[in-house]
């Protein structure tokens, strides 16, 4: 449970989770030891929960899933955004318009 950032190879291990948490269950039957500093991205109207994770240290982005339909609707996701970005973080109209 210790992987790193995949781009600035930053560790994304959080702080311990109380040990009374983990044995009342709230993280399952084999509870992580740590809570985790990825941040999870949602894309509403594209998948119901994280599609993509985050590095909270330098914003990278990858998809959660490896493999299928899912890898490739994050792939698409991100990126989406870079086009975005690309414009230079004017506003974007409806049809992606900068005016
Ligand atoms: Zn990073």
């Amino acid at each position: 449970m210790t992987t790193g950032c995949p781009s600035c190879k930053s560790s994304l291990q959080g702080s311990p989770i109380p040990e009374e948490h983990r044995l009342a269950g709230l993280y399952g039957d084999d509870p992580p030891t740590h809570y985790s500093r990825k941040v999870g991205i949602e894309y509403p109207g594209i998948y119901d929960g994280v599609l993509v994770w985050s590095c909270p240290d330098c914003g990278y982005k990858w998809p959660r899933f490896a493999v299928g339909a899912l890898y490739g609707a994050g792939i698409r996701a991100i990126e989406g955004e870079t086009e975005h970005e690309d414009l230079g973080g004017d506003y974007l109209g409806p049809n992606g318009s900068t005016r």
